[in-house]
């Protein structure tokens, strides 16, 4: 018997050159042949009468050859051979190209099982290059269910399929490692069968089971991968907060806390009593105050004696927040400092002898913080914004640094619960589902080209009323994308053609860290009347001042990244408004992007985008966060995902520590998975 971890070059046929084939599918061991799954399957299992057979839809059939086959030579290198073959119910003229050895394989007056398409033309039916094979012999090409693999150069599925078949044939596929309870609730094949269906399923059912199970196990994995990792955490020991009086904090608030920031703030403080290190998620939609109630953590770290980081996902992002809790917090005896890439040398070391020697309280700055070099006295918080760049391999890296600290992350990115679990799944969750008082909704209209004129004009009155207007683009470039609004282009017209007279401002990111940040700081201070903008201004920069955004081409984001976008605006005392503009004109994008006018609920929002794109654009195009999975298609697998979320839960808070058969294999898969997880998963 040959080991799951034995080199496929032990195959037969699976030379060097062959191996080499299989390393452009990263196939180098018999596991990974074995867990190299079909993309999809032909289902020929099926005999069909030649009468039956439907154009273009290839399909199998069983036939007599009615002629010896001829072959006419057309041209240099075109060879074309055609013979003829029938059925009780019809006949039908075979062509094959280039094939001359279909004149020794097909013999006149013998039967034949062919798999292939028939295409129909005026003079009759005429089928091209079948697969065949005799009855007697073992089903390979036709009367089966062929699984189609990845494929690459040089590679062909037959190949693929001898060597996984050789490789089940000699070694055990992976252990079993969903407890059997667990199986017989949902259904689920045992794991033998499944990787042996998998590949050659006998029926287009089977294939699915097997797959349905491979999906379970890999959602089932990493379920319950989190919960572990939060369990683990949960027994670190940290020393409990003595002192969790904030009243000078909240004395040096100009406003008083939401009643959910309060609730957040009140879970925070529990946390910190406990003894073991917080892995909390603040969820709360954009303006919801996130940044006051982490000032709280980190006021309430500070007082008793450790340091706080917060690391923001951009530099102007963290700059921001570096402004706004220096304010806060210096009049406290609270020193903060701000650490980004784009500081000098020299700023950086003093920056970083201040932390080191516990000078510095609270250091705010982008994921720099955490590097080898940053070294703190005391560091006893982290938190990260706008978190969900900030993935669980980053999570978990975090708690390996030694110190254990607390951790908060905050999502401005309502997400829905099935995603929030396979995202999160190792934290335990705090909701700001209210908004500060006085905050308006910011109505939100939907208009086409048509209306350019009046979006002129109205940029124009809020302009006068001096306010300010947020523009976004899709694309930084012209070309970038045909016929999409470029930022700077379109900077460009504004300035020289349509506002000659107000003062116009380009944000993207293609600028350089320091230009961007001039840019919007600028913006910020109301040295420009409108920012012309990428997405980049998505994340959390603040501008109550600004009362207008308009979208271009608003049909090329997503709905959630939209409701992002547009809460830039409505963060001041003045009425606020989004307008979207777009020149799609299908009409379920249309429907879309009016649920957008509809509620500023984020969660709400959420919810749509996701049953209307589906969880892999759900967060647009950029970097999303979410886990990568070999089998599982997070679009269609939602409801394994949840049976197996469930699953894993319960099985974990019974049997986390068991040392039954399967739990060890678990582990194992588990800690497999968070290794590879540690480049893909951030
Ligand atoms: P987000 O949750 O999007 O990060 P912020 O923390 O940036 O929101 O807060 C948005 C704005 O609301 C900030 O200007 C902040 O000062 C203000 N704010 C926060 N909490 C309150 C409150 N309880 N009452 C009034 N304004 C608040
Ligand atoms: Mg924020």
């Amino acid at each position: 018997m040959a080991r799951l971890s034995d080199p496929i070059t032990i195959l037969k046929g699976v030379g060097p050159a062959r191996a080499k084939q299989f390393a452009n599918l990263n196939i180098f061991t018999l596991r990974d042949l074995i867990c190299h799954f079909p993309r999809g399957y032909e289902d020929r299992t099926h005999l069909v009468p030649i009468e039956k057979l439907e154009v273009d839809v290839p399909a199998c059939f069983k036939a007599m050859v009615m002629n010896t086959p001829r072959t006419s030579h057309v041209r240099k290198g075109l060879d074309i051979t055609k013979v003829q073959v029938a059925d009780h119910s019809a006949r039908l003229t075979l062509t094959f190209f280039n094939n001359r050895y279909v004149t020794e394989q097909l013999q006149y007056g013998q039967e034949y099982i062919f798999y292939g398409a028939v295409s129909g033309d005026f003079i009759g039916y005429n089928m091209t290059n079948p697969v065949f094979e005799t009855p007697q012999s073992q089903p390979v090409l036709t009367r089966r269910v062929l699984p189609i693999y990845p494929l690459t150069a040089g590679l062909s599925n037959a190949a693929v399929l001898k060597a996984v078949r050789q490789a089940l044939a000699i070694c055990d596929p992976p252990a079993e490692i969903l407890p059997p309870e667990v199986r017989q609730k949902y259904g689920i094949l045992p794991a033998e069968q499944a990787y042996s269906a998998i590949h050659e399923p006998r029926s287009m059912a089977e294939a699915e089971q097997a797959k349905k199970r491979l999906v379970f196990e890999e959602f089932f994995v990493f379920s319950a991968g989190l919960s572990l990792m939060r369990a683990s955490r949960a027994e670190k020991k940290t020393a409990p907060y003595a002192d969790l009086d904030l009243s000078s904090f909240y004395a040096c608030l100009p406003f008083t806390l939401t009643s959910a920031q309060q609730g957040a703030v009140e879970d925070i403080l529990r946390d910190f009593r406990k003894g073991a290190p917080m892995n909390r998620l603040i969820q709360g939609d954009v303006g919801s105050g996130k940044t006051m109630v982490a000032a709280a953590a980190m006021y309430c770290a500070a007082k008793n004696g450790k340091q706080s980081a917060l690391m923001a996902p951009t530099e102007i992002l963290a700059e921001q927040h570096y402004a706004s809790l220096q304010k806060l917090f210096e009049p406290l005896g609270i020193h903060v400092v701000l650490l980004t890439g784009s500081l000098t040398a020299k700023d950086k070391r003093t920056v970083r002898d201040s932390l080191a020697l516990g000078q510095a309280q609270v250091a705010v700055g982008t994921h720099a913080l955490l590097t080898d070099a940053t070294q703190f006295q005391d560091l006893g918080l982290v938190i990260a914004d706008e978190q969900h760049r900030f993935g669980v391999g980053q999570r978990s890296r975090l708690s390996a640094k030694g110190e254990d600290p607390h951790l908060l992350v905050m999502s401005a990115t309502p997400i829905p619960r099935t995603l929030a679990l396979l995202m999160y799944g190792d934290l335990e969750v705090s909701i700001l589902d209210e908004l500060p008082p006085g905050r308006e909704a910011v109505d939100t209209f939907l208009v086409g080209e048509s209306y350019r004129p009046r979006i002129n004009a109205f940029i124009r009155k809020q302009v006068a009323q001096g306010h300010q207007c947020f523009v976004v683009c899709p694309a930084v470039e012209e070309n970038q994308e045909l016929g999409v609004k470029a930022a700077s282009a379109w900077a460009e017209t504004l300035r020289s053609t349509v506002f000659p007279d107000l003062r116009v401002a380009l944000l993207h990111g293609q600028m350089k860290g320091a230009e961007k940040e001039a840019a919007m700081a600028s913006f910020a201070r109301g040295e420009a009347d409108v920012m012309v903008a990428t997405t980049v201004i998505e994340v959390g920069v603040d501008v109550p001042n600004a009362t207008l955004m308009v979208i271009e081409d608003a049909d090329r984001f997503g709905l959630s990244q939209l409701h992002q976008l547009r809460g830039r605006v409505g963060r001041g005392r003045a009425k606020s408004y989004c307008i979207l503009t777009t020149h799609n004109r299908n009409p379920e994008t249309l429907q879309r992007l009016k649920a957008l006018c509809k509620t500023n609920d984020g969660f709400k929002i959420a919810e749509e985008d996701l049953k209307l794109r589906g969880p892999g654009d759900f967060f647009g195009s950029r970097q999303s966060g979410l886990p990568t999975f070999r089998v599982a298609d997070l679009s269609y697998d939602l409801e394994t995902l949840k049976d197996a979320q469930a699953a894993s839960a319960a099985w974990i808070d019974t049997n986390g520590t068991s040392d039954a058969p399967e739990a060890v294999a678990l582990r194992e898969r588990i800690a497999e998975l968070f290794e590879r997880a540690e480049g893909t998963m951030n």
